[in-house]
């Protein structure tokens, strides 16, 4: 199962990385980040993570710390 990992301090809430995705993994979370914004979260229920890298590679900010295939 492929999945990315995001580093929550680093996410500027941009939100750059939701469009990025071509299956539309990335969502607005609940969760917030030390400045209180609303961070992203991977949600992919349905395994559908391409481990492409696209979105790590479209963070200004290399808040997605990791991309896995597996
Ligand atoms: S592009 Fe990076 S900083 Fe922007 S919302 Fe996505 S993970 Fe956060
Ligand atoms: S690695 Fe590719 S498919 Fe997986 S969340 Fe990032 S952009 Fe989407």
């Amino acid at each position: 199962m492929n999945y990315i990992t995001i580093d929550k301090e680093k996410c500027k809430a941009c939100y750059l990385c939701i469009n990025e995705c071509p299956k539309k993994l990335l969502k607005v979370s609940s969760d917030t980040n030390n400045l209180g914004d609303h961070i992203v979260e991977f949600d992919d229920p349905n395994h559908q993570c391409l481990a492409c890298a696209m979105c790590a590679q479209r963070c200004p900010d290399m808040a997605i710390t990791g991309v896995f295939k597996g």
